[in-house]
């Protein structure tokens, strides 16, 4: 069996991992990225590529998003890699006065937190998107969000941490870590050898529960099911991302606000996110339910996400539908990632993102690799830290 020796490790070769490998191997760190698959096996190929700040609350939450979101255009300069970034803002559509009033009072915090943010009046919405249905009665316009396409990025952060001399290792699974406190080090078995690493990050998204488990820790995190429709190519619906401003609602279960939808969506929890392609097709989402590692599609979930799409966009009953998949967002209870260290000396985590993996991957991998570094943080990480779930961990950090 192979032994290698290594100063970082980082298990997991989603958005998350390849940004922390990339960052790594541009300090000129020693670091393994080791995947039980391919790059982007898990939920980096079965998700959208929104990089948004609109669906932030604004503060912490917007602040460390809109920190990613910077470091887009710079990156695509770095890697020579093409990952289909696109700037072009993000629209959320409001359906009734209540709506309204909210995101009114929404985009003036935006405002205070210093984002590109403006209300469309229903006049201005329809001429922003024609094809949209006639009832809607403004839009919340965020000129700063980008999307990309996820498993190209995941590919070009590995294909740029590659050139500055880092090691990538796929297909080789993690199966035990030892921790040797003397030496100050730890053991990796994998399916293909061991690894001996002074440093962690366990980065396996759903799958960080079970790495963390190796080492002793209790990492609360949740798979979090989605689906998504996938139409054909098409003439345009619409330009950019739109999504239901009611969406906000759903993602943060909050509030007494009832959209008028039916048991079912209610039930499966989908909210309307249209997404274009570059490929001249388009993405709809998306659904929010807890069903273990279930990655199967249901067909009642996927009509009522059909049903959605063609409230907002009418014309979407005319267009065909190629084929569906479903992935599984890592969830944590408060709805924020985990970039932390742990109780575990030089273990970390950097995991939990939600349904925002894609758009915070580069900060995680930039904070990351300040705290490996020892650098100062770009953002205080009090709020992200793995301690705030349980009372064991308080106070270690
Ligand atoms: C329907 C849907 C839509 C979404 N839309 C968006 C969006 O528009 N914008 C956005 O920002 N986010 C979106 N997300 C969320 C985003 O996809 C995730 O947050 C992100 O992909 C998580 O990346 P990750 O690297 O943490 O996890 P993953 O991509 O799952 O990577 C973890 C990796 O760890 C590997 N692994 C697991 N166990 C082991 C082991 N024992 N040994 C070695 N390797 C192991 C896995 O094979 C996997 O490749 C969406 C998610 C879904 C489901």
């Amino acid at each position: 069996m192979m032994s290698r020796s290594t100063d970082v490790a980082v298990i997991g070769g989603g958005a998350i991992g390849a940004a922390i490998t990339y960052y790594l191997a541009k300090e000129n760190i020693d670091a393994i990225l080791v995947e039980k698959g391919d790059i982007a096996h898990g939920t980096t190929s079965k998700c959208d590529g929104n990089v948004l700040v609109h669906d932030k609350i604004p503060g912490f939450d917007s602040r460390l998003a809109k920190l990613s979101q910077d470091l887009f255009p710079e990156i695509t300069n770095e890697i020579d890699y093409d990952f289909n970034w696109v700037q072009k803002g993000s629209l959320l559509i409001i359906e009734s006065e209540e709506e309204l009033e909210a995101a009114a009072k929404f985009c003036q915090s935006m405002k205070e937190e210093g984002l590109p943010v403006r209300i469309l009046d229903q006049y201005e919405v329809h001429q922003d998107e024609p094809k949209l249905a006639k009832d809607i009665i403004g839009g919340l316009e965020t000129q700063c969000d980008g999307s990309l396409d996820p498993m190209a990025l995941a590919y070009g952060l590995v294909h740029g941490a590659k050139k500055l001399g880092a090691q990538i290792d796929t297909y080789n699974a993690v199966k035990n870590i030892q921790v040797n406190s003397l030496k100050k080090d730890f053991k990796i078995i994998s399916e293909r050898g061991e690894i001996n690493a002074k440093r962690i990050v366990n980065a396996a998204g759903v799958w960080t529960p079970e790495i963390g488990k190796m080492v002793g820790l209790d990492i609360p995190i949740l798979p979090r099911q989605g689906q998504i429709l996938v139409a054909e190519r098409t003439v345009p619906v619409a330009r950019r991302k739109v999504v239901e401003f009611g969406y906000l609602m759903a993602k943060f279960e909050g509030g007494n606000y009832k959209r008028n939808v039916t048991p079912e969506m209610e039930k499966y929890g989908i909210a309307f996110v249209f997404e274009p392609t570059h490929a001249d097709n388009f993405l709809i989402g998306s659904s929010r339910q807890f069903v273990g590692m279930n990655t199967f599609c249901d067909i009642e979930v996927l009509k009522a996400l059909a049903q959605r799409a063609r409230r907002f966009f009418p014309v979407i009953g005319d267009i065909n539908i190629i084929t569906s998949y479903a992935g599984l967002r890592p969830y944590t209870p408060d709805h924020l990632p985990i970039i932390s260290e742990t109780e575990i000396p030089d273990f970390y985590v950097a995991s939990g993102h939600e349904g925002d993996g894609i758009g915070l991957s580069l900060i995680t991998g930039k904070l990351i690799t300040q705290m490996i570094c020892s650098k100062t943080l770009d953002i205080d990480i009090e709020r992200i830290r793995l301690n705030r779930f349980n009372s064991k961990n308080r106070n270690v950090n």
